[in-house]
């Protein structure tokens, strides 16, 4: 509920910057790190949107693989959750380059003009 909340939050600053009126489509992009579940998140968006100005808006969720590279060699790779150990020199000392975030991708709104008209 945590994630839907603050996407709502940043929502609503979108929608006050850019006189938004109503958003009608959401797309984020869920990192493997953050274990997002699908169908939970869409169940949490539906109720935090309810009743505000992204009420029946569309979520996209596009989830994102984890990617690290090690610091020690420079090799790219695919970690596991809670196993991040280099697979060419075995060391733990990577940077993980995707799927760390949850990222507000994309936002579809309508303005004033575009609602009244
Ligand atoms: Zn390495």
């Amino acid at each position: 509920m945590s994630i839907a909340t603050a996407l709502m939050d940043q929502l609503t600053q979108i929608a006050q910057t850019q006189r938004v009126q109503r958003i009608v489509a959401v797309e984020v992009i869920c990192g493997e790190m953050q274990q997002v579940v699908p169908d939970a998140l869409h169940l949490a968006f539906e109720a935090v949107t309810a009743e505000t100005i992204a009420a029946g808006a569309t979520l996209t969720i596009v989830e994102q693989a984890l990617a690290a590279r090690c610091r020690a060699c420079g090799a790219e790779f695919a970690p596991q959750i809670d196993d991040y150990l280099c697979p060419a020199c075995g060391q733990a000392d990577v940077e993980l380059t995707a799927g760390r975030d949850i990222v507000l991708q994309s936002v579809v709104g309508e303005t004033e003009d575009e609602a009244t008209g």
